[in-house]
């Protein structure tokens, strides 16, 4: 697994995450895929509020119980809904804008990988959110990501994470799919961003359907259980050790 961290000047996402929390506003933060035409992330949404971040976040805070860690937490959006409702989160990010701006927000954010080996703490809870999946980055890294976890999760605790299964996007116009087993994992997608002149490298991010996951969680020893789905291919998975 990778287990760098990013450099100033090729944080786009931290830079506008920074831009925002200082002047309230931001340029534009591009996404780029080699699978997608360009795309862009609203900033402002990854300043979110409890209230209006999307059912499936909300009930993964609800349920996120006992010592948290929020992984790749941005803003750290999810901690401070977090801490309104009574929680501790440890937030932690690659991203050193991003970790900057939490400390400024008055959280204890760590600048560090989630598969930094130097990083050893135990939670009860962690949390994966917006497409949290995408950290695995591609499904041939998702036993050591299961490793990782048992690493990390006290006797009893759980992951929550949100994905989407991106088989709509080959839905043909008689309602099947049109899918190439022969070749990588369907979910398996590239991005680069880009936030005015500041360029970030690419990166692998995993959208995992549900069946894919929890296929794979049993073989390492974990029980998924669906908590919640929308209307658009998103769900929550909660994953626990089975004893
Ligand atoms: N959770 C936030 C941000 C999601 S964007 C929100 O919902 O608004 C994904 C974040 O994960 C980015 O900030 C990115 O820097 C961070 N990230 C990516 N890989 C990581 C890793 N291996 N360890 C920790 N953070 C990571």
């Amino acid at each position: 697994m990778n287990t760098a961290l990013l450099t100033e000047d090729k944080d786009p996402m931290g830079a506008a995450i920074q831009d925002y929390f200082k002047h309230k506003r931001a340029s534009r933060l591009r996404v780029f895929s080699s699978q997608f035409d360009e795309d862009e992330i609203p900033v402002a949404t990854l300043f979110r509020s409890y209230e209006e971040m999307p059912p499936i976040e909300q009930t993964a805070l609800r349920l996120a119980a006992g010592s948290i860690l929020d992984v790749g937490a941005g803003s750290g959006c999810h901690t401070l809904a977090l801490r309104e409702m009574g929680k501790d989160a440890l937030p932690i990010d690659i991203s050193p804008l991003s970790v900057k701006v939490m400390q400024a927000r008055g959280l204890d954010a760590r600048l560090t990988n989630l598969f930094d080996p130097h990083f050893c703490n135990r939670f009860d809870t962690i949390l994966m959110l917006m497409n949290g999946s995408g950290i695995i980055g591609k499904l041939a890294n998702i036993g050591d990501f299961f490793l990782r976890m048992k690493q990390l999760l006290n006797a009893g605790g759980c992951i929550l994470m949100d994905s989407s299964d991106l088989k709509y996007l080959f839905e043909e116009e008689d309602g099947s799919f049109l899918l190439n087993l022969d070749g990588d994992y369907y979910g398996e997608v590239d991005f680069r961003m880009q936030y005015k002149q500041i360029k970030g490298e690419a990166f692998d991010w995993l959208y995992i359907d549900f069946d894919t996951l929890s296929l794979y969680a049993s073989q390492y020893g974990f029980k998924t259980e669906l908590m919640e789905r929308d209307d658009h291919y998103a769900f929550l998975a909660k994953l626990t050790l089975r004893d």
